[in-house]
């Protein structure tokens, strides 16, 4: 579904990514792990050219995403952001439809429906009326990630959903994206909520300056980490 083959991406004198190569199988979820200004960020940008990679390549299912079809791509890639995004001054429904309608061009009818849809399944059906600001950030987090499938996107990235949060509310939008991996959602998430990755990942990604250090499935990388770079982070984070 996704390839990314040998991202290089550099901010004046310092190289941020130093030819970066993965890919993700339809339906699987790969997690990345790293220290902070590894370039994890950066990558996930990169993705969907809100950062333009300086060289390499990405494809979304086997079309390759460039400047001529950089909007129709990003639409098929949800992105949900650590601090949720949301318009302070619409609704939640309105926060969940408004893509629709201005880059699908759904219509107005389709796009409630679907929002609706949307919101039902991460546990906020009820709160279609209410303001980003009677939220928690829990439900603010599981709007905004209502409102990227409310696209229909064939990947969804997320950077650190979780961190903004208070750890109490962390639980709830786990249990959404453990849930949307369970569906055969194909994801792409940073996120270093260890009961999510060992659950949901059928990979674990750790990258450190630039480079991916290591990768494998979170039984094997957990245990028996073959970097000692691994090891030393696994160390911190646990
Ligand atoms: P991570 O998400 O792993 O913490 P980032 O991708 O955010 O790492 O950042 C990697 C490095 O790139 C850091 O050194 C950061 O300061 C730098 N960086 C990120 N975005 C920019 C930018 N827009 N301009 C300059 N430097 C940046
Ligand atoms: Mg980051």
């Amino acid at each position: 579904m996704l390839r990314v083959d040998d991202i290089h991406k550099r901010y004046g004198d310092n190289e941020v990514l130093k030819g970066i190569s993965l890919t993700l199988e339809r339906g699987a979820t790969k997690v990345l792990i790293g220290p902070s200004g590894s370039g994890k960020s950066t990558l996930l940008r990169c993705i969907n050219h809100l950062n333009k990679p300086d060289r390499g390549t990405i494809e979304l299912d086997g079309q390759r995403i460039t400047d001529a079809n950089i909007d129709r791509m990003r639409a098929q890639i949800g992105f949900v952001f650590q601090d949720f995004n949301l318009f302070s001054h619409l609704t939640v429904l309105d926060n969940v439809r408004i893509c629709q309608l201005k880059v699908k061009r759904l219509s107005h009818e389709e796009a409630t429906r679907r929002a609706h849809e949307e919101l039902e399944r991460v546990g906020l059906g009820d709160k279609a009326g209410a303001y980003p600001a009677e939220l928690s950030g829990g439900q603010q987090q599981r709007v905004s990630i209502a409102r990227a499938l409310a696209m229909d996107p064939m990947l969804m990235l997320f950077d650190e959903p979780t961190s903004a949060l208070d750890p109490e509310l962390t639980g709830e939008v786990v249990k959404v994206m453990q849930q949307l991996a369970d569906d055969g959602m194909t994801m792409l998430v940073v996120s270093h909520e260890m009961g999510f990755a060992r659950q949901a990942a059928d990979e674990i990604i750790f990258m450190e300056g630039g480079y991916i250090i290591e990768q494998g499935p979170p039984d094997v990388l957990f245990s028996t980490p073959a970097q000692e770079r691994t090891r030393a982070f696994l160390n911190v984070i646990a």
